[in-house]
């Protein structure tokens, strides 16, 4: 049912799954009003949360792994080639998954790990994420 990739996607993200940019999110979405499904594992690419009434799924995203446009984005200026094969091959599954869950109806949120550091200013980002659906 799913590949290796996907699997190895789950793993690391069931170890994951209660660190702090996560939990952050987690809690913001429970006082906004949301009920969330945690760890659906059933939907491409294991979202950290689903929000099965609002059909919406939500990905807490590392900034290094996942290719953000910000300074932790940066790749790494030494062994150049593992990390571009390594990292490009996160972005396009993170690609296939978007198309995926798109195709099946779901909205998509990203939070990014960066965004996730002052509380008030992820309140109002995560505000925005969830209008713009
Ligand atoms: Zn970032």
């Amino acid at each position: 049912m799913f590949t290796k990739e996907q699997r190895s996607g789950i793993m690391r993200r069931i170890k994951s799954a209660d660190t702090g940019p996560e939990r952050k999110v987690k809690r913001l979405l429970y006082k906004m009003g949301y009920r969330l499904l945690l760890q659906n594992r059933d939907l491409p690419g294991c979202p950290d949360f689903a929000m099965p009434r609002h059909k919406t799924v939500v990905f807490v995203n590392g900034c290094f792994w996942h290719g953000h446009t910000c300074k932790d984005g940066r790749r790494p200026k030494s062994n150049k080639k593992y990390w571009n094969w390594k990292l490009d091959r996160n972005l396009a599954r993170d690609k296939r998954n978007a198309a995926i869950l798109k195709r099946a109806g779901w909205k998509r949120i990203v939070v990014w790990e960066c965004e996730t550091r002052e509380e008030c200013n992820l309140a109002l980002r995560l505000r925005k994420k969830l209008r713009a659906r």
